[in-house]
């Protein structure tokens, strides 16, 4: 359906999150859509949070190295101010869940003027909690596409990413080494297994 759009000479505004757990190819899925829009002449702008600093200032990078010229912006409103009046049909947002709740607006403001909106970011925090504004973006979105990456430990599709390193900060930005993809049954193992770490230790410690 989302390859029935390109081409199409009326193009109704719309919104399509694509999100999933670390290394479900979400990034990719978003360069995929925004190259086919530009072989389509379709006038494309990208934007990232500037906390995104992993691989690259200016461009979205995906962990396999496909890459596109992106903008970093420190809020949503500089998206919204940068996205209006310039004649663009494809809006690409990436690492959605690091903007505030703001971001369902200027969406929703871009989406009725006209514009594709394309948002990828991570659903789940790394305790399987929805992540900034993702929930919200999943309401209101046109359509929705949730891809998977296997898990490490039994080859399943993977659910949430969980992180390896022993920090509580929910913005902590992922490097293959930090986080692994598991599925739901093996997430919650590993859960379980660092909350029983985290008890032992403070046991230990006191
Ligand atoms: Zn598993």
């Amino acid at each position: 359906m989302i390859e029935n759009l390109i081409g199409e000479t009326h193009r109704p505004g719309r919104i399509e999150v694509v999100c999933g757990s670390m290394f479900s190819g979400k990034t990719e899925e978003l360069i995929r859509r925004l190259k086919r829009a530009k072989i389509a002449r379709q006038q494309v702008m990208i934007f990232k949070p500037a906390i995104d600093t992993r691989y690259s200032e200016e461009k979205v990078v995906s962990h396999d190295h496909n890459c596109i010229d992106s903008t970093p912006v420190k809020d949503t409103q500089t998206i919204l101010k940068g996205a209006q009046g310039h004649g663009y049909d494809v809006i690409g947002i990436d690492e959605a869940q690091f903007f505030d709740d703001s971001l369902v607006d200027v969406c929703n403001r871009l989406a009725y003027n006209g514009m594709r909106v394309i948002v990828a970011g991570l659903d789940m925090d790394y305790l399987g909690q929805p992540f900034g504004p993702m929930p919200k973006l999943l309401a209101i979105a046109d359509e929705v596409t949730k891809v998977h990456a296997i898990c490490v430990k039994c080859g399943s599709l993977a659910y949430a990413s969980h992180r390896l390193v022993k920090s509580h900060a929910q913005v902590m930005l992922g490097e293959k080494d930090e986080y692994e993809p598991l599925c739901r049954e093996c997430f919650k193992k590993a859960l379980e297994e660092d909350q029983r770490n985290a008890r032992s230790k403070n046991l230990f410690e006191e």
